[in-house]
């Protein structure tokens, strides 16, 4: 087992670098999280935590807490981009019963920073932002910037998890993430201001563009994320937005007027080429540093919180930190490629023009919803451990 008397370091307190310090903990591991943010703010509204995700974070204890938050769907709600027809409905709860829940950034982040500020195992230093790195003996030098001042910190381990631009990546000379030429625009309306309230996760289809509506904060505000190609105009045009969606499906229409300005996202993804385990195992990436892909499935947090889970059993269990990261990656690559085709085909079907996107209308509609939901089962039924040779075996 991996020397459990020398702290961990994790590089960044988003949703990965927070759960990996509870996960860690959760088996035994010292953490400290260096965050370069003064504050814990979240930027965003609203996410959607699937099944897959809410087992891990139930696993850590979290669940009762998230559901006071969050609001359970049963489906994921297709419809046509003008008329708002349905197209048809996905269930989304686990075989299991796990829920899919959505809920505020806010809320999530602050179940997990209570959860992390009772955990006597956890130091988090705020105002702290990694300069440099450079290997020593059975380690490395980390430099930090911030509210701290300059300052040297050794580790044996880092867990890099600073995001889609990540900071550590450019370091160690990775290719940067690219842009995927499309902008998510986010905002949220507040129950009161509509009569329609969105009754579940709702998804408008349309050419090139896409649509999400989900309930947050218990049900009093609805998430609203548009996502369309990106160019000079629509990058700095949020008040175009009603007009490029004039003609689509009244409701979301209200909703877009009712959101006001909203705010732009460039959506960037990580090349599926970048590796993930660096400078002779003492440094491992994770979430969207390791992989940040489009949100037309829903998963990037989820994966992050599933990387978080699996690096922890897999340090906890194997000989060496070595061995441990040989490990974690031969079960997380498979799992991330897979679920970035789902993404890829998310996108190509979620945007295709017509006549294309009558065909993909009736293949949908004659399917059951049972049937439709069954696709998702390899995603939504995972679980860790997953039952497999034992850790040392790589
Ligand atoms: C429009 C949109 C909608 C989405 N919807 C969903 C959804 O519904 N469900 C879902 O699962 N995912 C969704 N995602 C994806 C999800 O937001 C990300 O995958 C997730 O937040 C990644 O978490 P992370 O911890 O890896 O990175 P981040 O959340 O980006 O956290 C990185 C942290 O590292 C810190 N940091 C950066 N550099 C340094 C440094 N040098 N030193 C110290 N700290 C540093 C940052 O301040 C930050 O706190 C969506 C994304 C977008 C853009």
């Amino acid at each position: 087992m991996v020397d459990l008397t020398r702290p961990i370091t994790i590089i960044g307190a988003g949703m990965g670098g927070l759960t990996a310090a509870l996960a860690l903990a959760d088996r035994g591991f010292s953490v400290e999280i260096f965050e370069r943010a003064e504050q814990m703010r979240e930027v965003g509204a609203g996410l959607q935590l699937s099944p897959n995700a809410l087992r891990v974070l139930g696993g850590l204890g979290l669940m009762d807490a998230l559901l006071v938050h969050g609001t359970r769907a049963q489906d994921v709600i297709l419809r046509r981009a003008f008329t708002g027809r349905r197209i048809a409905s996905i269930p989304v709860v686990a075989n299991d019963g796990m829920p899919y829940v959505s809920i505020h950034r806010a809320d999530l982040q602050t179940v997990l920073l209570r959860a992390v500020d009772r955990s006597p195992a956890i130091t988090l230093r705020l105002g702290a932002s990694l300069q440099a790195l450079t290997p020593a003996r059975s380690g490395l030098d980390l430099w930090f910037t911030g509210s701290e001042a300059r300052h040297r910190h050794h580790a044996s381990l880092v867990v890099g998890a600073d995001g889609v631009h990540s900071s550590i990546a450019r370091r160690l000379g990775l290719a940067a993430a690219t842009s995927a030429g499309t902008i998510a625009w986010r905002g949220c309306v507040s129950r009161a201001t509509g009569d329609d309230v969105t009754p579940g996760i709702e998804a408008w289809l349309g050419p090139r563009r896409h649509a999400i509506a989900y309930p947050i904060s218990g049900g009093r505000e609805t998430n609203l994320v548009l996502i369309e190609p990106m160019n000079r105009t629509t990058e700095a045009d949020p008040t175009g937005l009603a007009h490029r969606f004039r003609s689509w499906d009244r409701r979301l229409t209200s909703m877009i007027a009712a959101a006001g300005d909203m705010t732009g996202w460039p959506l960037n993804v990580v090349p599926p080429t970048r590796s993930w385990r660096h400078l002779d195992d003492r440094l491992i990436l994770i979430g969207d540093a390791a992989h940040a892909m489009l949100p037309y499935a829903a998963q990037g947090a989820g994966m992050a919180i599933e990387d978080a889970a699996v690096l922890a059993d897999t340090l906890a269990r194997a000989p060496t930190q070595s061995a441990a990261l040989a490990h974690y990656e031969s079960e997380r690559r498979p799992r991330i490629a897979r679920v970035r085709r789902r993404v890829l085909f998310h996108r190509l079907i979620y945007h295709l023009p017509a006549p294309l996107s009558f065909g993909r209308n009736t293949a949908l509609a004659i399917r059951s919803p049972e049937s439709l939901g069954k696709d998702l089962d390899w995603l939504y039924d995972w679980r860790h451990p997953v039952p497999s040779r034992d850790v040392g075996d790589d």
